[in-house]
This record gives structure tokens, sequence and C-alpha cells, in this order.
């Protein structure tokens, strides 16, 4: 059986059809969508010879015996957020069922080819993403957090993965499924607008930025709004709004992918005839460099100081998360980018923004490498989300290229 992408776009079409509804994708982890998308992904398997294993995280495996015990692994999450898109994370399997079926056809393989669905990436349920990827990465420490989350139902985190076998306390033991990986290649949509605007089908990803996120605070003097001369007023939210506009001018000068972002101000006390006095501002910073990333933070830090210096204000940053930039493999890098050429002609390098699994497995000293195809308007986690059939097709070519190429390498 040759490699046949149209299949992908059709049996893309037939899950939406089978685990979708009017408002888009309902393929929520821990539900009975979910498991009817997972044994629909079972059924699509069947007949490569691949054999199926759920591990203690609820990851759900396909492992096609090759010639040596070491794995080259393709991974996606059939999991959606609700009323998601066609497309995240349900292409990646989808393709990776196609490459798995052409490399079954030619033969035993010269290494052990592995695809996994990462069991909830999206943390739509429960708010924690990459569930398990991060528990087979060995990067999942916040386990007493996940005992005590709930759903809007009231239903405990531990509860609902127990409806699906999954013990938490055993989760971790999802970390010897990485024990033989010598690479890992995933498919994604970008979710962005950058491959569209340069009119390219497909580039690869050269790793996940690194995120600073702060609650940034200026405080002021509450004043009656009617009695104080503008010359005498400590007006928190003149430092927030300078803030805002300064974080933009410092992602423009850094360059190189570099975002920041203002995503909410919070003024007290918040009515029309008062002078604010404590503006809470949320930050968030990203860049894949991390020096670059924390000289992003400094300049901010800086700015704000000196616009409070200004406004006769205090500042003062507390940090709410931060996560290191996560660099794909370059040797993985070099071949992605061969295999796009040769299926669309040109390629291109970017970041990628948001995190995927494929983070976590990096960050677990597995060789990584993702793919991004082209995300029509730059939309996702929403019913619009779209690609071009075409496209989706060169993706899964590309895939599977990237696939024998790394089944060479390893194979020398
Ligand atoms: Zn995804």
């Amino acid at each position: 059986m040759p490699l046949d992408p149209s299949r992908t776009v059709a049996e893309l079409r037939e899950l939406q059809e089978l685990t979708g509804d009017e408002n888009g994708a309902q393929r929520v982890a821990w539900t009975d969508t979910w498991e009817r998308a997972r044994e629909w992904l079972r059924g699509k398997v069947d007949g490569t010879g691949a054999d199926e294993e759920i591990d203690p995280a609820g990851n759900q495996w396909f492992t096609l015996r090759g010639a040596s015990e070491r794995a080259l692994l393709i991974g996606g999450h059939i999991d959606s957020v609700p009323n998601g898109g066609w497309l995240d994370g349900a292409l990646n399997v989808t393709a990776g069922v196609e490459v798995l079926r052409r490399i079954a056809e030619d033969g035993t393989p010269p290494l052990t080819v592995r695809l996994v669905n990462w069991a909830d990436e999206e943390g739509a349920r429960f708010g924690r993403s990459l569930v398990g990827s991060s528990a087979a990465a060995g990067s999942m420490a916040d386990q007493d957090e996940l005992r005590s989350k709930v759903d809007a139902n009231g239903i405990a985190l531990p509860d609902a993965l127990a409806e699906h076998g999954v013990d938490l306390d055993r989760a971790l033991e999802a970390r010897s499924q990485l024990d033989n990986a010598a690479a890992y290649l995933e498919l994604h949509i970008e979710q962005g607008p950058v491959l569209e605007s340069m009119d390219m089908p497909l580039g690869v990803v050269l790793g996940t930025f690194g995120v600073e996120r702060h609650l940034v605070t200026f405080r002021g003097q509450a004043a009656h709004a009617g009695s104080t001369p503008m010359d005498k007023r400590r007006d928190a939210l003149a430092g927030a709004a300078k803030l805002e506009l300064e974080i933009r001018e410092i992602a423009k000068r850094t360059g190189g992918g570099a975002v920041c972002t203002m995503g909410g101000v919070v003024t007290k006390p918040g009515i029309v005839t008062s002078v604010v006095e404590t503006a809470e501002c949320l930050l968030d910073q990203r860049h894949l460099d991390a020096a670059t990333l924390a000289s992003m933070l400094d300049e901010a830090q800086r700015a704000s100081q000196q616009i409070a210096q200004d406004e006769s204000i205090d500042v003062e940053w507390e940090r709410i998360w931060n996560i290191q930039p996560i660099l794909f493999d370059d040797e993985l890098i070099e071949l992605a980018d061969e295999s796009i050429r040769e299926v669309a002609g040109t390629s291109h390098r970017l970041p990628s923004g948001p995190l995927h699994d494929a983070a976590e497995v990096a960050r677990a000293g597995i060789p990584t490498v993702m793919l991004f195809v082209q995300s029509l308007r730059g939309l996702s986690h929403t019913k619009l989300e779209d690609t071009k059939p075409e496209h989706i097709e060169l993706s899964v070519q590309a895939l599977d290229r990237l696939a024998a190429k790394t089944l060479a390498q390893l194979a020398e």
C-alpha cells in the first residue's frame, strides 16, 4: 500500500463526523467522545500489524516491531478543546497512521516505529495541558495540585482519570515508554498566521518559546476626580498604560519573533470619580533564546521603574510562571527542512509560540522536531480552524519523507 495522503483528509473528515457537531470538535480528554475517538484510531491502525498499549498515563501507543528495539516515535493528540477544530492534534495522529501503513507495507523497518496518541494535551477539562506527555517525560511534578483539580461539574481529576483506567499515583510509570526512543517527530497545524502570510505550505519548527509571566502592580493614590489637579495626581493607570506601550517597543526592538503581551489590567478603586490607586497588569513575554528573553524581561523591569519615577508612583513585580525555551534537534531540523523542500519546493524555519507535546519529549532529552502546516487565517481552537486539503496532503508526504530519512540515519 503506497502512501495515500488523500486518505488522511478523508479520515479526518470521518473523525469530525463521528466526534464533532455543528459547533466543532468535541473530543475533550477523559470523556466518552474522546474514548470513541481512541476506538476509531484503533480501527485505523488495525491491519498494519502494530500492537496497541495504553500506558499508565492513558497515552495510546501503537508499536510496529523493527529489527532493533530502538524506536522512532511519531506523535500527536486526538483530544480537542470543546467546540474545537478538526485538525488540531488529530492531523498528527491520522497522518501518523498513514506513515505507519507505508512503513509496514515496506517490510520490517530497521528500527521499531511507534505512533503515540498523547492523553489530554489540551487540558480543556481540568486546566492542565500536556498531561500524558509530561508523565511520560517524567516532568510531571504537580501531582498534589492535579489531585485537587475539579471540572466545571465538580468532578475531581483523579476520579475522571480513573474512569478511563488511569491511576494518577502511577501515571509517572509511563516514563518507561521513552526508554528506547531514538527520535520523536510531530506534525501540527501552525495555529498562527506566519506561513500563510509568506505563502508557504510547510515549515520546520525550531523549538518552543520560553515564557516569562509576571503580575506587575503600580501603586499611586486614590483621589477625587474633581478636586485633584492634573499635576498633583499619582495615577497608577498611567504607569500601566505607559508600560503597555513600552513592551510593544521592546518586542519590536528585540525581533527574532519576540512577543510581549499585557493580557489584562485590573484597576482599583475602579470608579469614575477616583484617580486609580492600583493597577495590576498581567504581562507575558516570549522568545526562543533564553538570554534574549532574560534581557527583554530586564528591559521591561527597568522601563517600569523609570515610568514609576516619572509618575510618582510605585511598581512591584511578582513572577506568576516561567518556562525555558525548548530547542529541537539540529540534525532533525536539517532532515525536516530537506523533506519539506522535496515535497513543497520551499521551506521556512519558525519558532512555536504555543507549547506542544513535542516540547515535553525534547525536555526529556529525546532528539525531537516538529513540522508545521499552514493554518488558514491563523485560526485554531474554533470550528473555523482550517487548512487547504492540498496542504494537508503535502504535510503527510513531508512527515513520511522525514520518517524515512530519520529511520535511514538512525539505522546507520
Ligand atoms: Zn495541538
